[in-house]
This record gives C-alpha cells, sequence and structure tokens, in this order.
C-alpha cells in the first residue's frame, strides 16, 4: 500500500526529519542548517512522479539550466496502463522547443494509418459521420481536415502514453541534469525558508534516502498524496460517469471495419453505446463502455456484452483482454497549486473526464507553465515573486477546461440516452434519421477533437507577471480560437523567411519582437540587462505578422505575451520588474488567492 506523503510544518517535527542522516555535497551553500546529515541527495528541484506531466516538467527546467532529481515509484521506463492516445498541439510546440517533438511523432500509430474520428451506430456498423485528421504521414505534407491549417509548427499527434512514456523516460534519463530515483516513493517533506527536506524509500531494498531541494513539485497524479501534503482540496463534481475501460487484442477488428478506418469510434446504437480507439493501428484497441445514469456499479454492465454491443460483433467474434481498468470521470480542480516551496502540476492539480484529450496535455501546460518561472529564480534574474503567477494563471484555466469537458460529457451523455430505435433501420426513414443524428454527432465531436480553443485560444488574464493593456482578450470556445497578442495569450505563430517557425527563433528566455525594424528598443534591452535578464530581440518581418498589431510585442519564456505596444513604455525598468516577478507584493498576491477562491468556491 503506498503511503502517505505527510508535510511537516512544525519545528519540532522538522526537527525530527532533519535529524535523519544524509550525504551533504556542499554545492547549496543555502543549506548550511542541513550540514549534520551523512545521507543525503542535494538538488535544485525534487519532482515527484514521472508521469508524462512530470517528465516534461524535467525536461524543461533541465533545458533551462536546472539540476533536477526525480524521484518515481515505478521501474525505469515502465509503462503505464493505456490512457491518453493524443498529445495536443499545444504540447507537441512544447516538446518541440525541449527537442523531443520528432522522436514523439517518429513513434505512435503507423505513418499511413487515418486519424479519422468516425461516428457509427456500431465500429463495424453503419458510419454515420467522419471528421477526416490526417495521418502522421500525411501531416508532412497538405492535408486536409478541420485542424489542418492550424497556425502551429506542430499539429495534434495520435500516439498512446503506453508507447509515448518510455520514449520521453529515454530522453529524462538521458538528461545530464536530470537524475531519477525509480522505485522511490515519496513518503514526506519539510520545508522552511532555506529549502524542502523529502524522505524517499526505496520500494525494492526498504531503504531511506532524504533528498534536500529548493523546490519541490508534486507530479504525483490524481491521488496525489502532495497536494493532500500542501493542504490542498479538490473542489467540484466528483461523479460525472463511471468507466468501463478494456484494453484488448482483437487482430480481426481491422478487417471488420467497413470502408476507410478510422483512429476513433463513436458508437451510438440503443442497445450500448461507446468509444474504441485503435491503439497500435493493427491488432490492439481500447474500448470504453461509459456507464450510463441509473448503472451505479461499475458491474453493473457484462463487459464483455458490452464490448461485443459497441464494436457491432456476434458470439464468434475472439478477442483477448490486455488489461481492464475501471474509473470515474470528474470535475475536480485543487484549490491551491502551492504551498511556499512546493507546487503541485498535472492530475495532482486537477482532474476530470478526459473528453477532447485534455487531461494529459492541460498538465503539459501547467510543467510548461511552471518550469520557466523555476527556472527564472533560481537562475537569479526572477524575484521569488515570480511564483506567485503559477497559480493565478493555471489554476482559473484548468477550472475553465473542466468545465468544457464537464460541458461536452453532459451533451454526449444526452446524446447517448436519446439515439433513437430506428437508427438502424432500413431505406429512407432509417436514413433520415441517420442524416439528423450524423450531423449532431458530427458537431459535438468536432468541438472535441479538433479543439483549436483549449490549444491556442485559451489566455492568462489575471497573472500579476503581466502588463495588461485596454483591449479585451478574444473569447474562445472548446473549439474556437483567436490568435491575438493582447498581453496574456499565446504569441501568435507564423512562418518566417518561407518554412522556419517563429518559435524556433524565439530565445529561450523572454524575447522582444519587433514588427518595425526602426521601432526603438534600445530601453528596455538596456532595462533587462540591468536586472540581468536575459532578452533577445527577433525582428518579425512575415505576411500575417500584420496579426501582430503592434510595433514590440514581449513575449515569455513559454510563448505567452507578456507586454506590447507601438513604442517602448516610459518606464522601462519597471515594466522588466513587473514581468521577473519583482513587483508582486505579498498583498497583491494574497488579494489575487482569496478573488480566484471566490471565484472557484463550490
Ligand atoms: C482511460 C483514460 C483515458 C485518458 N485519455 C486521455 C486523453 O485522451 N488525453 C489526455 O490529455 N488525457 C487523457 N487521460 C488523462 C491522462 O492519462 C492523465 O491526465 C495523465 O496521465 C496525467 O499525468 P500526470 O503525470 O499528471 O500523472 P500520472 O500519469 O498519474 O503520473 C503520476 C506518477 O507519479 C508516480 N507517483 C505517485 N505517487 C508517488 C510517490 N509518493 N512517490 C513517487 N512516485 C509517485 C506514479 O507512479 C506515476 O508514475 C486519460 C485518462 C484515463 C484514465
Amino acid at each position: 500500500m503506498p503511503r502517505e506523503v505527510v508535510a511537516c510544518q512544525s519545528d519540532r517535527e522538522a526537527d525530527m526529519i532533519r535529524t535523519r542522516p544524509c550525504i551533504r555535497s556542499g554545492r547549496f551553500p543555502s543549506f548550511e542548517g542541513y550540514a549534520h546529515m551523512n545521507r543525503a541527495i542535494e538538488t535544485q528541484v525534487l519532482i515527484v512522479g514521472a508521469g508524462p506531466v512530470g517528465m516534461t516538467l524535467a525536461l524543461d527546467l533541465a533545458w533551462r539550466g536546472i539540476d533536477v532529481v526525480v524521484a518515481e515509484r515505478r521501474r525505469p521506463a515502465e509503462a503505464p496502463s493505456v490512457k491518453c492516445s493524443q498529445i495536443s498541439a499545444r504540447s507537441m510546440e512544447i516538446f518541440r522547443r525541449l527537442g523531443v517533438a520528432r522522436v514523439l511523432r517518429d513513434a505512435g500509430l503507423p505513418a499511413d494509418y487515418p486519424n479519422d474520428v468516425v461516428s457509427c451506430t456500431t465500429v463495424t456498423g453503419i458510419e454515420l459521420s467522419r471528421i477526416p485528421i490526417p495521418s502522421r504521414g500525411e501531416r508532412s505534407g497538405p492535408a486536409a481536415g478541420p485542424d489542418a491549417a492550424w497556425p502551429t509548427p506542430e499539429p495534434p499527434h495520435r500516439i498512446n502514453q503506453t508507447f509515448f512514456e518510455p520514449l520521453l523516460f529515454a530522453q529524462v534519463a538521458a538528461h545530464p541534469r536530470i537524475r531519477v530515483l525509480n522505485r522511490a516513493e515519496v513518503e514526506q517533506f519539510v520545508q522552511d525558508e532555506r529549502g524542502v527536506t523529502t524522505t524517499a524509500r526505496d520500494l525494492d531494498s526498504g531503504e531511506e534516502t532524504t533528498i534536500v531541494s529548493t523546490y519541490l513539485v508534486g507530479c504525483d497524479g490524481g491521488k496525489s498524496a502532495v497536494r493532500r501534503a500542501i493542504g490542498s482540496e479538490l473542489r467540484g463534481t466528483p461523479v460525472i460517469q463511471r468507466v468501463q475501460s478494456t484494453y484488448i487484442r482483437a487482430p480481426e477488428l481491422l478487417s471488420l471495419l467497413p470502408g476507410k478506418r478510422g483512429w476513433l469510434y463513436f458508437s451510438l446504437n440503443p442497445r450500448r453505446c461507446g468509444t474504441t480507439i485503435a491503439i497500435d493501428g493493427r491488432e490492439r484497441w481500447l474500448i470504453h463502455n461509459f456507464l450510463y445514469r441509473g448503472e451505479p456499479e461499475f458491474d453493473s454492465i457484462d463487459r464483455d456484452w458490452a464490448i461485443r454491443t459497441i464494436l457491432g460483433v456476434g458470439p464468434d467474434f475472439r478477442y483477448d483482454v490486455i488489461s481492464q481498468e475501471d474509473w470515474i470521470g470528474r470535475r475536480l480542480v485543487a484549490d491551491r497549486f502551492r504551498d511556499r516551496r512546493a507546487f503541485i502540476c498535472g492530475d495532482a492539480a486537477h482532474l476530470w473526464i478526459p473528453h477532447a484529450g485534455y487531461g494529459m496535455n492541460a498538465g503539459i501546460a501547467d510543467a510548461a507553465d511552471l518550469a520557466w518561472m523555476i527556472a527564472a529564480v533560481l537562475t537569479g534574474w526572477a524575484s521569488p515573486g515570480l511564483l506567485d503567477a503559477y497559480e493565478a494563471e493555471r489554476q482559473p484555466i484548468t477550472e475553465q477546461v473542466s468545465h468544457f469537458t464537464a460541458g461536452i460529457a453532459e451533451l454526449i451523455m444526452k446524446q447517448r440516452r436519446e439515439v433513437p430505435s430506428d437508427i438502424e433501420a432500413p431505406g429512407a426513414a432509417g436514413e433520415a434519421v441517420r442524416a439528423r443524428i450524423a450531423r449532431e454527432a458530427y458537431a459535438i465531436d468536432v468541438q472535441q477533437q479538433c479543439c483549436g480553443g483549449l490549444n491556442f485560444g485559451y489566455f492568462y488574464a489575471q497573472s500579476p507577471i503581466i502588463a495588461y493593456d485596454d483591449e479585451p482578450h478574444p473569447a474562445y470556445t472548446m473549439h474556437d480560437f483567436t490568435s491575438s497578442t493582447v498581453p496574456g495569450c499565446r504569441a501568435p505563430h507564423v512562418w518566417m523567411d518561407g518554412r522556419r517557425s517563429l518559435y524556433d527563433a524565439l530565445g529561450p528566455s523572454y524575447t522582444l519582437i519587433r514588427l518595425d525594424p526602426a521601432a526603438r528598443a534600445s530601453g528596455l534591452v538596456a532595462a533587462a540587462a540591468r536586472r540581468g535578464v536575459p532578452l533577445a530581440v527577433v525582428d518579425l518581418e512575415a505576411p500575417e505578422a500584420a496579426l501582430y498589431g503592434r510595433k514590440l510585442v514581449l513575449v515569455r519564456p513559454d510563448q505567452h505575451v507578456a507586454w506590447r505596444g507601438d513604442a517602448e513604455p516610459a518606464d522601462p525598468l519597471a515594466l522588466i520588474d513587473l514581468v521577473r516577478g519583482a513587483r508582486v507584493t505579498p498583498t497583491q498576491a494574497a488579494a489575487a488567492a482569496t478573488e480566484r477562491a471566490t471565484l472557484s468556491a463550490p
């Protein structure tokens, strides 16, 4: 049984922890108080959990020159259960910056396997609607479909977590700045003004290790013990729907598919609706049987019957169960993402029914947001006040995504409850019913499977480190978005000099994008230099650059806009201090936290 992580807050408890033996390398002079320890690992950041979010955070911190230790219960490269099947475009943009996008894109479904999303009566039955989504081979050339023209250097990528986690792990394990402690379970930590001291147990030998770090980040999943240890609670709807998920091997199924193959099938029939996802494009499939209201237990429905009904196959159809997982779709967001030096990211901070493929991908966005902030503080050019921006930015966004996904879940549940009994009827009457349901299904499916708003539309509206102006943020939905340089938005992507991504030209820290080569930038450059803030200047000339709308746009290390103007601000140093977190007062931070708590109160 995994043990609970305990955050020891009192001096007495802290003293008890500090008497544990540890090794001291002496590299971090701020840890003078731990000098008596004779067996400890020291690092700048300890990450608890090497799931996709913990590994992304580790890679991003290391990319920014930070030393990281990752403690993970699992064995090296041990595959997770079959869960997330897609990496969003925005996540792929992050992986592109980290230099791992190519490795991930070269894996997954076979290059020519269609990524289409199909609604049908059953997987082997009548097709109702189809969203064309380019295969990964087609992504390299001109492609068609609702997401094909998205303004990004990295379109979405269909690959299951079982395949990409080991690939990500190989990158993490090979990185000289990252040390992974596998089979290590974090049990407790204590923090004070100097740092965090954590105890982890080796699950094979039973030995204890002490890890001394400046910061700790819990990326330890939905049952996060770090979340509990920092006194954070999940708020929202604890049960939206129960789901029976079964991972099967069925070599016959591909040959039974009518017409062009698809990646994801939504079965709509009056007997049993469900979702089927191609995992390897050959013989492995993941089938989600979303239980209906009035089916309160996971075993309310016969699993084999449900699988055969969703697929539309008879008793002779053969399949093996590789694994099965029963889980609950929720809508929960943590009421705080941080306690002083300890943070939470990913499923540790929010859990929702993963419609739109935005469970893991929202966690990857958390990691990208937090990584640059911690790195900036540790590198010395930002004030610790910068870290207040993490919760202020990510909590409202994840709250919003949780409502989007709960909303789509309601639509899907309604759609499934109301499938007409004559949907499979022959002739004109049946066809008319199918045409109507096809239109409705397409409208629901395209929102979530081509969720441009979740990828590119979200913006940070309440951040203490963004200089807002008078223009309101453009509204967005799960599906729709408007690229914009309103501060807080993702900097619009444009191609430079033909096919060079603007994102590849940005510096690792702040970048001032200059749309008019005559615009003066020397004041900002000098102010940044005075505060030690790395600032690159990029002159942008591209036909699409008009949508930047201003002569100067200051872009953050995570590609969001921090400020814009047609001329430098009157006080460039004040702006630089704002964006490096030096103007966030404790009062401002407390007021923002209170406002957020009010907004997210049930
Ligand atoms: C059936 C299903 C389908 C899904 N489909 C999608 C999808 O299509 N798109 C999408 O975006 N998301 C999807 N999700 C959600 C997605 O899988 C999760 O959001 C994602 O795995 C979260 O990543 P994480 O790194 O935050 O947490 P996890 O993947 O849970 O990783 C946490 C890690 O922490 C480790 N750990 C925990 N406690 C400790 C400790 N005390 N000490 C050391 N290590 C510890 C665990 O071993 C684990 O490796 C799906 C989920 C399910 C269940």
